[in-house]
């Protein structure tokens, strides 16, 4: 998918509920939006990356052309609806809920108003969904960008450490940390702030050469009155309260600390996404990402995944 085909789809996404239900009205349409999405609008072989294929199956499967491949591709495979035996219009639906909501919904909110059988099931799309709410690459932050850990957890809990970069009046980030000393730092500043950004911080011994690697240093070590009078890091303190609140409120506090990056991930996903016009384009953002991302069974999101995942499985 080319960055300008990405963009035409996004400008022509439906804007509000009512252009929502009636651009994806049935399973034909979500499923030529998919097409769209993920190849441009010519499905392609997954084994030899040949154009020619035959659809098959109501245009849900493709078989390459080639004699000597043959392959046979189908519109989910390779993706995050990878397996999914449910209709695309109710995936969209549910997308859309998440996408949407200021506080988004919780994995019982959707098995209610969707109908499913089972909390597991609901829970386990809530995941996938989840994990298209971040980029394979995200862009890096730019422009001043603060940085400020947080103590996420309830009580009878360990508490959580999760690193929350943001940029003034931007974008912001949250990494659920190992810890807060420099090498951790230096994992997230890496993988999540430009090289020519400044860095704002409480002076925290943490934030040093090492962890930020020569990018400029605003650092301010302020007293507990100073910090009433004029915080420094006042938009670090709002976004933590904000994400403890949800993460109480929505989710009632439920949340286990390996799947703690993914309710952060989320929650980022939402607040950078907060002054779209047209609530719902919000959810093209997510089907990008959805085609892009690998499957996720939930074998592997039960058993294969641990904690402060972005420490141990990116590429960094
Ligand atoms: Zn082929």
């Amino acid at each position: 998918m080319t960055q300008d085909h990405t963009e035409a789809l996004w400008r022509d996404f439906p804007s509000d509920w009512q252009e929502f239900e009636t651009r994806f009205p049935d399973e034909e349409a979500c499923r030529l939006y998919l097409i769209e999405c993920r190849w441009n609008g010519k499905p392609r072989c997954a084994k030899c990356d040949g154009t020619k294929v035959w659809a098959l199956r109501d245009g849900t499967l493709f078989e390459c052309v080639k004699p000597s491949c043959r392959h046979q591709t189908s519109l989910t495979s390779g993706t995050l609806f990878h397996g999914t035996r449910k209709p695309l219009k109710v995936w969209f639906r549910v997308i859309f809920e998440l996408c949407v909501h200021r506080h988004g919904v919780s994995s019982a909110d959707i098995q209610r108003i969707f109908g499913f059988g089972s909390y597991s099931t609901a829970w386990h799309w809530m995941h996938k969904i989840k994990r298209a709410m971040r980029r394979k690459h995200p862009d890096k932050l730019r422009g001043c960008t603060h940085l400020d850990e947080a103590l996420i957890g309830g009580v009878g809990h360990e508490k959580e450490i999760v690193v929350v970069a943001a940029e003034e009046g931007g974008r912001v980030r949250m990494i659920h940390a190992p810890g807060n000393h420099a090498e951790a730092l230096k994992v997230v500043v890496d993988s999540e702030i430009g090289e020519k950004t400044k860095v704002k911080t409480d002076g925290h011994a943490g934030y040093n050469k090492t962890s930020l690697a020569g990018r400029k240093h605003d650092a301010k070590v302020q007293t507990k009155q100073e910090k009433q009078k004029n915080d420094h890091l006042q938009l670090m303190q709002w976004m933590a309260s904000n994400v403890k609140r949800w993460l109480l409120g929505t989710h009632h506090g439920g949340v286990q600390p390996k799947h703690l990056q993914s309710y952060l991930d989320e929650f980022s996903f939402r607040h950078n996404r907060r002054k779209t016009k047209g609530v719902a384009r919000i959810v093209a953002r997510c089907l990008e990402n959805i085609v892009a991302q690998e499957p996720l069974t939930k074998r592997q999101l039960i058993d294969c995944t641990h904690e402060c995942r972005y420490f141990q499985y990116e590429s960094y």
